[in-house]
């Protein structure tokens, strides 16, 4: 793989400059759009349990702000780099405008690894984090969430420090809180939801009865669990899951050929975060390497777990039977093999429309805590699935009208919403 295929920045700005060049847009709207509008680079002394000082360095990114307030998580990470939030910034313009929410894209940071903090080390931490940027932040703002290492409990300590800056309560300042805390119920569902949407209106498209398709999976994480769950239960058969094992640090492939279940799936990890082998085999479940899970017979693969997982290298393990990829994790397919993927006539929902339910539903978090007045999880979870399914089907009209990918159309459907609300206000 090239060296760009690593750097995510470098990504995230050649997908924008093709589809640019395709707009014909004007060079100062590119220069605006294929860079964030904003970025703060700070540090957060802590005072560690120990007595002594530790400086953690931090991001906060906005992308751009045109059509509504930044919105993005902030991520725990002891490799995180400031390449990573700037297109992870970017990305989420894209996503909340192909979803048409109105929200612009942000994202933060903390090379730090949490695991080895103790609970007052996080809150603190936490605290440091938003003291150092409160003026920058807000429910008019930029809305920050939790991201990968973060949760609820750190949302809740930051939107305390903040409310105690600003004096006063500001819920929608922040999302991913505790339900009965300004959270959102189908929160913790929505995004592996979003992905099964999104999978149903594309089976629909392609004559395809979900009850006779199998799938394959990457990653046991919130999404996939989600989606895992919405899939059997639509009538799909899940084949095999790919997940970590934590005693060993290496992955495997869980397979049951008649379907595999996921509470069993769950009943499998051990205390210690392993796999329990031999509790897999009295069930019926075959253990196979972890990148087994790419080479599955089945007709749709939804990688769940990380970026850069299907390469030029990797495709041709890929089973002629795959008809569909649900790009359910954020960047699992390099940029180099879209074209790959169309030539072999596979239907992929790009990642920024795929896993959009997560950001839909922290909106929708917003809107309620904003409104102070909280739906019910069914008014929730149609909300989105009409959200969701809307956003499919315009991407793929346009597909259809313009020959297009499905991620070149989405790229077009959400840049072009981006323009508009850049030009309208004057910036252009
Ligand atoms: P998570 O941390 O809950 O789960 C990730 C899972 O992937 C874990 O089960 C982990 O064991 C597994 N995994 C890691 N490396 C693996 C490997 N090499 N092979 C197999 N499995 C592996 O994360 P998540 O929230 O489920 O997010 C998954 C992906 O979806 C990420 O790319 C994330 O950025 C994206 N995403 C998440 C949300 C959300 O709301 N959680 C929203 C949008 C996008």
């Amino acid at each position: 793989m090239s060296e760009q295929n690593y750097n995510p920045y470098k990504n995230a700005q050649a997908q924008f400059d093709k589809v640019a060049e395709m707009l014909d847009l004007e060079a100062g709207t590119r220069e605006l759009l294929r860079q964030p509008m904003q970025e703060a680079h700070f540090t957060i002394p802590v005072k560690m349990d120990d007595g002594s000082t530790k400086v953690f360095n931090a991001y906060r990114i906005k992308h751009n702000d045109s059509r509504g307030p930044a919105k993005g998580g902030i991520r725990f990470h002891p490799n995180e780099t400031v390449d990573t939030v700037r297109a992870l910034s970017m990305w989420m313009t894209w996503k909340c405008a192909v979803v048409d929410i109105p929200l612009g894209g942000g994202k933060g940071g903390v090379i730090c690894d949490p695991r080895t903090l103790s609970k007052g080390e996080q809150e603190r931490l936490c605290r440091g984090y938003v003291r150092r940027i409160h003026a920058q932040l807000g429910p008019n703002l930029d809305v920050a969430a939790p991201d990968v290492m973060t949760n609820s409990q750190h949302m809740l300590w930051m939107l305390d420090e903040y409310e105690t800056i600003a004096g006063g309560r500001y819920p929608g300042m922040i999302t991913g809180k505790p339900v009965g805390m300004g959270g959102s119920l189908g929160r913790t569902e929505a995004t592996g939801y979003g992905v099964i949407y999104c999978l149903q209106e594309c089976l629909n498209k392609l004559n395809m009865d979900i009850k006779n398709t199998t799938v394959s999976m990457q990653g046991f994480g919130n999404v996939a669990e989600y989606a895992a769950r919405m899939y059997i239960e639509l009538g799909g058969k899940l084949v095999a899951i790919s997940r970590t094992d934590r005693t060993t640090g290496t992955t495997c492939t869980i397979k049951r050929e008649s379907g595999c279940d996921v509470d069993e799936l769950k009943q499998l990890k051990t205390a210690d975060g392993g796999i329990d082998r031999e509790k897999a085999k009295e069930l019926g479940y075959e253990i196979l390497p972890g990148d087994a899970w790419i080479s599955q017979d089945v007709d749709i693969l939804i990688p769940a777990a990380l970026e850069n997982q299907i390469t030029p290298e990797v495709l041709p393990m890929i089973s002629s039977k795959v008809k569909v990829i649900c790009e359910a994790a954020n960047g699992p397919t390099t940029p180099d093999c879209d074209d790959l993927i169309r030539e072999r006539n596979i239907f992929l929902i790009p990642d920024f429309l795929c896993n959009a339910g997560g950001v839909t539903c922290s909106y929708f978090e917003q809107v309620q805590c904003n409104t102070n007045y909280f739906w019910d999880k069914d008014e929730v979870l149609s909300k989105l699935e009409h959200n969701m399914k809307n956003a499919f089907q315009s991407v793929y009209e346009l597909a259809q009208e313009e020959n297009l990918s499905m991620r070149d159309a989405a790229y077009v459907i959400a840049i072009k919403r981006v323009v508009n609300a850049v030009e309208l206000r004057g910036w252009v």
